[in-house]
């Protein structure tokens, strides 16, 4: 599958988004890096909405709408964000937005990403790709991880000698950001 093809730093453009900055009582998005997205935004929503038909998710305009505001987006999303996002044309309430997220997340379409104590946020799982990100315990600022990624070396290893394929990995670094360090 022709997903989540890697620059040379190894660094998914797809997930070419920076920071999220604490702004009053919600987060922002800034997204300063210049990569192009490696696959136009339509071949990804059609190819997750086929992960979704696959999955045995029924196609409504609020799954279609969730699916194509995720993949859209500069960074994580939280429920807030996408329930209130004008760009949710179905118009679909909070309640059905939750229940969406959570019939992604079981499938493995999306995946949750931060801190119990603070609202989750959403990413699009794309298979081959990487879903690596870094987490300010203190403030939430949520980053793609943008170094090469060392666990591949290891995962081929392990692919090799377990006989286990497609294997892939997500992981969280939770530390204190530049910021709150
Ligand atoms: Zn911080
Ligand atoms: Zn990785």
């Amino acid at each position: 599958m022709e997903l989540g093809r890697l620059d040379e730093t190894g660094y998914n453009s797809l997930f070419a988004f920076s920071c999220i900055a604490q702004n009053s009582d919600r987060y922002i998005m800034h997204s300063d890096h210049s990569h192009a997205p490696v696959l136009d935004a339509a071949t990804l929503i059609s190819q997750a909405m086929e992960r979704a038909r696959v999955s045995g998710l029924r196609r409504t305009k609020a799954l279609e709408d969730v699916i194509r505001i995720l993949i859209e987006a500069s960074g994580p999303l939280t429920l807030g964000d996408l329930a209130e996002s004008k760009e949710l044309k179905s118009g679909a309430d909070k309640a059905t937005v939750y229940r969406l997220l959570m019939k992604l997340e079981e499938r493995g379409l999306i995946r949750r990403l931060g801190l119990h104590d603070r609202s989750a946020y959403y990413v699009m799982i794309y298979p081959g790709a990487h879903n690596d990100f870094l987490i300010c315990t203190k403030c939430g600022v949520i980053e793609a991880l943008d170094i090469a990624c060392p666990v591949e070396a290891l995962e081929k290893k392990i692919a090799k000698q377990s006989g286990f394929s497609k294997l892939y990995h997500e992981l969280e670094f939770f530390g204190l950001c530049p910021k709150c360090g």
